[in-house]
């Protein structure tokens, strides 16, 4: 199999692939593929249930949040935030650490008022605001950050704790770390990244937070619709959320989240020791203290370099490398399925290039 180091949609674990493939055609003696049944099912309920349970347990969701599973994406939480939670006289407090927070804010703009109450956009996000130069507005709704920026490789290493709710965008770093869910609010993320296949977007909310969402908004952009019927108002992505439960039984059996994040650590640190060794050769975006686990970016002396990387790269199988246009250079993405073995194979070769120009 390929190095996968695609930023999303992303690699999976090998043995959910292989354990999807072995019950495709028929799941559990039904004589249907899990796609094939019914989501009023009892078979369908137990997979659902499951997942929910597993994230749960894997993350410490207390009793008094509630998860739901969306549709639409990270991208459309970027709309039902403010539509759900921001109030007229209210204001959407944002703190700008990349290009999604900055759509994240786009967004609210067109549900109400907004606040950016820290912003790194001026050093091209290579670094996260201190938590200490947060300034709230008056009146604020929520404080809404990016918990992993995937196009700039930056990530936040201490959470905001301000007498605000707080919201975080966890579509790349989910599940990658031990966090306390109860700093937060409203937590959300993606599927594509850590979680499984796309189709699905996690939401996990505290319940009182749905006390004050408005009348009238449209019924699937309503939390509440979601939270009371077990996220099964309509035709849930069936097949995501099943992959979604496999992939959380394969963290649980990897040890959970702490054993997860432990190597997580191991596979970051080889590859950014590779690019700190290099006397300047792979030059990294992001600054020191704000380097993501997730997404290492780094750029070379020149594009012709840059190419000649990414040609070699591929030819050893390693994919998914090229660096988003707003940064350019590379950028290797590993979140939780990609194995130790590949950052150290990347390591390797970034130290065995770098030699031809020495
Ligand atoms: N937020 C972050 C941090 C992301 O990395 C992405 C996608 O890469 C998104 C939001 C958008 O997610 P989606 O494609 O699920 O809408």
């Amino acid at each position: 199999r390929a190095y996968n180091f695609n930023a999303g949609p992303s690699a999976l674990p090998f043995s959910v692939l292989e354990r999807a493939q072995q019950e495709l055609l028929d799941f559990q003696h039904t004589g249907m593929s899990v796609m094939e049944l019914s989501h009023r099912s009892k078979e369908y309920d137990a997979v659902h249930n499951n997942a929910k349970q597993l994230l749960k347990e894997l993350m410490n969701i207390p009793d008094t949040y509630d998860i739901l599973f969306l549709q639409g994406g990270a991208s459309l939480q970027f709309s039902m935030v403010p539509m759900n939670l921001l109030a007229n006289d209210q204001i959407g407090n944002y703190v700008l650490t990349g290009a999604w927070s900055e759509k994240a804010l786009k967004e609210a703009k067109k549900v109400g008022k907004t606040h950016v109450a820290a912003s790194s956009k001026e050093a091209n996000y290579t670094y996260i605001p201190s938590v200490h130069d947060i300034q709230l507005s008056e009146h604020a709704a929520y404080l809404h950050i990016t918990s992993n920026n995937t196009i700039f490789g930056t990530q936040w290493h201490e959470f905001p704790n301000l007498p605000v709710d707080l919201i975080a965008d966890m579509s790349s770093d989910i599940l990658s770390r031990e966090i306390n869910v109860e700093q937060f609010a409203l937590i959300y993320a993606g599927a594509q990244k850590n979680l499984g296949p796309s189709g699905v977007t996690v939401v996990i909310i505290r319940n009182d937070l749905l006390e004050r969402i408005p009348e009238n908004l449209p019924t699937m952009l309503d939390y509440r619709t979601h939270s009371t019927s077990n996220s099964l108002y309509n035709t849930p992505p069936t097949f995501a959320i099943y992959m979604l439960s496999l992939v959380l039984e394969w963290v649980k059996e990897q040890g959970g989240v702490k054993a997860i994040e432990k190597r997580n650590i191991e596979k970051a640190s080889v590859i950014y020791d590779a690019i700190d060794e290099s006397d300047g050769f792979y030059s990294p975006h992001a600054e020191k203290g704000s380097r993501s686990f997730m997404n290492v970016t780094f750029t070379l002396p020149s594009d012709e370099i840059t190419k000649k990387f990414l040609a070699e790269a591929k030819e050893r199988g390693f994919v998914g490398l090229a660096g988003h246009r707003s940064v350019g250079g590379c950028r290797a993405s590993i979140y939780n399925a990609v194995p130790y073995e590949a950052c150290e194979a990347l390591a390797q070769f970034m130290k065995e290039f770098r030699k031809q120009f020495a």
